[in-house]
């Protein structure tokens, strides 16, 4: 492959850098413009959601974004390592799938019982 072409981590597909340069961070691979508008809508989506889970939210953060461990986080929080641990997996099944759940996080929380 010549040096001037680059394959998208994101779709796989193969880039010649002079016509669509690559964004980001090149140390971790190519990704090519349109892939890495997609990551930086899903990246914005994720924190609007991880916004609306409270402090749920705020321990899913630093345990997947800062990367505290169980016992650093209950450290932080106040609470049992597995009380983080079941905060971060509530918090996940809220802000992942396709669409935004049309129900609070409270609720939703509730509803999981
Ligand atoms: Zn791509």
């Amino acid at each position: 492959m010549p040096s001037n072409v680059y394959t998208c981590n994101g779709c796989r597909k193969t880039l010649a850098f002079d016509d669509y340069p690559p964004v980001g961070d090149l140390s971790r691979g190519f990704t090519c413009p349109e892939c890495s508008k997609l990551a930086k809508e899903i990246a914005a989506e994720m924190d609007a959601r991880l916004l609306q889970c409270g402090k749920d939210g705020e321990i899913t953060m630093d345990r997947y974004a800062h990367k505290l461990t169980p016992t650093q986080l209950s450290i932080k929080y106040g609470c049992t390592e597995e009380q983080a641990l079941h905060s971060v997996e509530l918090c996940m099944g809220y802000i992942t799938g396709e669409k935004r759940k049309d129900i609070s996080y409270d609720e939703w929380v509730r509803r999981q019982n």
